[in-house]
């Protein structure tokens, strides 16, 4: 018999009553059927990325939104600063450079996350930027840059900057209220927290994002969203939409509003703490700075006399529970542990129950049940100050 649990931060497992959506029957997209599903997930997407403004759905994963942020606001020769702290904000700094921007990079170092000091240093020092790029959960390192600092010292040198978010894996694990914020572009991923297979993208576009993509000259067609904006006000897209998928993610809305933004990110937060803590009585180290900890997916360095990927080989085999590699330099060095969206708490003990049977199968220095205990302690204490704070704006944009 073969089950396993995918632990792995995207593709997230999907709720039964969002897959079944997916084998509905096909609708004609040129029909009222259609501007009522339309109309419905863009109310929810709104409450969401909690704001009043434009909310684009793609059919495309999470770069393809990345993508339409950069060309959508800027022109080539535009001059603009990137903070990547891993492999995706590396990889939304050189969509920028493809489509012709002069990008200024701040380096950090894998592991941490970047300080609002060093925002403000930059661009203090870079008088033409026009874009800031930013991560707000950099899944390759399992951090959480807080992109409320960062937003509001970026703003406070320059105050009409577009701040552009890479926000897949964060949207939904963290609070991120989008126009308390004063966030241009946001773009999220259906495949992470949404409970919702790959192929959407979810782009959040502000005001001040309208007014640069009236001037903005890099080359765009799909994924141009003036057009889509235009297709929208009748209640259609341009091009034909990604039905299933839509069908998905109505569903998928259906169960965050019913859970509530606030509680959302209450019970990602409690799982990461509980992964934490299971990890660290086993032994292991943490890839991610203490201060800047994901809510979405852990990463996490293993023993010395263990290679990651021997670890991953052996879990998912020998316990079915599945895990992801490291990414870029790190890809053999770390693992990771997915546990946004539909994860449960029941799962997250299961994995750690696996790691702890692995670890010693593997020859490893483990007491049974000590990660498993210390994750229970962990699950039984009241949510921390961290939560308390996320959701914050939820409660603001609720009322
Ligand atoms: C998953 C992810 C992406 C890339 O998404 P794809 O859907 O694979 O294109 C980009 N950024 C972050 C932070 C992600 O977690």
């Amino acid at each position: 018999l073969e089950k396993s649990l995918l632990m792995i931060p995207g593709p997230t497992p999907v709720p039964d009553e969002v897959l079944r959506e997916l084998a509905r029957p096909m609708i004609n997209h040129r029909s009222s059927e259609y501007v009522a599903l339309q109309s419905e997930l863009v109310d929810g997407l709104r409450q969401a990325f909690q704001t009043t403004g434009d909310v684009q759905v793609f059919p495309a994963s999470g770069t393809g939104g990345l993508e339409a942020a950069v060309v959508n606001v800027l022109s080539p020769g535009d001059r603009v600063v990137a903070a990547p702290v891993g492999a995706f904000g590396d990889r939304f700094a050189e969509i920028a450079e493809v489509f012709g921007a002069s990008v200024r990079r701040i380096e950090t170092r894998w592991g941490s996350c970047v300080t609002p000091e060093v925002v403000a240093s930059v661009l203090e020092d870079e008088p033409e930027a026009r874009a800031l790029l930013l991560t707000q959960n950099e899944t390759s390192t399992g951090v959480l840059n807080d992109i409320q600092q960062l937003a509001a010292s970026a703003r406070a040198v320059r105050p009409d900057i577009l701040i552009l978010v890479d926000a897949i894996s964060g949207m939904l694990a963290a609070d991120l209220p989008v126009d308390q914020w004063e966030l241009d572009v946001v773009v999220a991923g259906s495949q992470k927290a949404w409970m919702v297979p790959p192929g959407l993208t979810l782009v959040s576009i502000s005001a001040r994002a309208w007014e640069a993509h009236a001037t903005a000259r890099m080359p765009r067609f799909y994924f141009d969203f003036g057009r889509m904006r235009k297709s929208m006000a009748t209640g259609q897209t341009p091009y034909t939409p990604a039905l299933p998928q839509l069908f998905a993610l109505r569903a998928a809305l259906r169960l965050i509003q019913r859970e509530g933004l606030a509680a959302c990110f209450a019970r990602h937060d409690r799982l990461a703490r509980a992964t934490r803590a299971g990890v660290e009585a086993m032994g292991m180290r943490l890839f991610a700075d203490r201060g800047c900890v994901s809510p979405a997916v852990t990463a996490v360095v293993p023993p010395l006399h263990l290679s990651a990927p021997e670890l991953r080989r052996h879990v998912n085999h020998r316990h079915g529970v599945v895990l992801a590699g490291g990414q870029g330099r790190y890809q053999d060095q770390i693992f990771r542990i997915g546990h946004l969206g539909y994860v449960s708490e029941a799962e997250v003990i299961a994995t750690l129950a696996a790691l702890e049977r692995g670890l010693l199968e593997l020859g490893g220095q483990v007491t049974l049940g000590s990660a498993v205990a210390a994750a229970q302690a962990e699950l039984l204490r009241p949510s921390g100050a961290a939560s308390r704070s996320a959701g914050a704006g939820a409660e603001a944009t609720r009322g």
